[in-house]
């Protein structure tokens, strides 16, 4: 695992921030930097049918050490970074063997990650911290993951006794504007399941997501003059609130943990003739999700009956789905990687996921794709931070789950 430090502090130099609004795949031209990059360097210690195809997205084999039957598994990683906080001219700093305590970050700017606001921080006193100069994000999301998997084929190439089936690994670019797993190529990629190395702390397993929808509501209201307007206006604004308190005080993402599912109002523009706004609905049970969808439809009937037809208006598009109603018919594939973190001491963590992962829309492409942890802390952030030996960890689960597929 010698070179997966080296190898991570050379990847985050590379400027692949992402970008919503190019429309373009990949969204920024570093992205395409670094999938080549990283091309050639797959190319140099040793795998098979390395490939870049024009959407930036990478792919690679090990060939199997063995003739058994074993199943094609796939390794993950997004080789972009959070559009939310600059990624350029990243500045990483390793702070070896940690003693606890506050880190400045940055002396000049007095940018410093307190233990007062980030007390995990101390969980890993004694280890070596990678952070940031303050001034960027560090992109552990996701190129710890990367680093991970080729630190892993290289391991397992340099050791041939390690007996494993066919491994297909991938990179993917824009994941963290939602589209990573647009231009996937499920049947190219070839593997029965796969693995995201995306997740964040030491032991982190996830194989359960949101349920997501957006909703966008118009509300059309009539102006006239405000001294002569008894009976006569209508006011969108007045509407449209009306609509938000009707909605349940307390299921919105400030109020909700865990397993609750929300409402959240993203954005409300209006004045009296016209307002919209912008909702997401979340929820992990599909029912559950379901009804927030219909109850919303309710609502907007609710209020035409009492303005007159026409007045609101719904447009309500499905994003993505719970995987976990895809990997629960194998399970195994959990299992496997539960298994492997407690071959080498690591207690899972098994926890829902608050959001998306590319995984889980590759889980409904045919591919079932559970998160691992890439070991970093707050993420799309100054104060994003990784722990060496929690990369070294995550190299090791990959190196193990590939072993244990092959024994059963
Ligand atoms: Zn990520």
């Amino acid at each position: 695992m010698n070179n997966l430090l080296d190898r991570f502090l050379g990847y985050v130099e590379i400027d692949t921030q992402s970008d919503s609004d190019t429309g373009l795949t990949p969204s920024t031209p570093g992205q395409m930097v670094f999938a080549e990059f990283l091309a050639d360097e797959l190319q140099s210690i040793g795998l098979s049918d390395v490939e870049v195809d024009n959407n930036g997205y990478v792919m690679a084999t090990l060939p199997a050490t063995t003739d058994d039957d074993v199943p094609v598994i796939g390794f993950i990683a997004h080789m972009d970074t959070s559009p939310d906080f600059s990624g350029r001219h990243v500045k990483p700093c390793v702070i070896a063997n940690y003693q606890g305590g506050d880190i400045v970050l940055n002396k000049d700017k007095e940018i410093v990650l307190t233990v007062s606001d980030f007390p995990e921080v101390e969980k890993y006193i004694g280890q070596d911290l990678v952070v940031t100069d303050g001034t960027t994000l560090l992109g552990a999301d996701d190129k710890a993951g990367v680093a991970e998997i080729v630190t892993a084929m290289e391991y397992l190439l340099a050791h041939p006794e390690v007996k494993h089936g066919k491994i297909r690994i991938c990179f993917t670019p824009d994941e963290e504007i939602g589209a990573g797993a647009d231009h996937f190529d499920v049947k190219k990629f070839g593997a029965e399941f796969a693995y995201t190395m995306d997740g964040s702390e030491l032991g982190e397993l996830e194989f359960e997501n949101f349920n997501a929808a957006y909703a966008k509501l118009t509300i059309n209201g009539r102006m006239v003059h405000p001294g002569y307007a008894k009976r006569k206006m209508r006011n969108s604004i007045r509407i449209a609130n009306q609509i938000m308190t009707m909605l349940p005080r307390h299921e919105t993402p400030e109020h909700t943990e865990s397993y609750e599912g929300f409402y959240h109002l993203m954005s409300f523009n209006g004045d009296v003739e016209k307002t919209e706004m912008m909702y997401i609905i979340r929820d992990f049970k599909r029912d559950r999700f379901e009804d927030r969808k219909k109850e919303l439809e309710h609502l907007i009937r609710k209020v035409n009956s009492e303005y007159g037809e026409g007045t609101a208006d719904i447009e309500m598009k499905d994003q993505y789905y719970n995987m976990r109603e895809k990997v629960e018919p194998v399970m195994y594939v959990v299992d496997f990687a539960k298994q492997a973190m407690e071959e080498i001491g690591i207690e899972p963590n098994v926890k829902p996921i608050r959001g998306g992962t590319d995984g889980a829309r590759l889980s409904y492409m045919g591919l079932p794709t559970p998160n691992i942890f890439a070991g970093g802390h707050n993420f799309h952030g100054r104060f994003e931070f990784v722990p060496v030996q929690s990369m070294i960890k995550a190299t090791e689960v990959i190196v193990k789950i590939s072993e244990l597929v092959a024994k059963k």
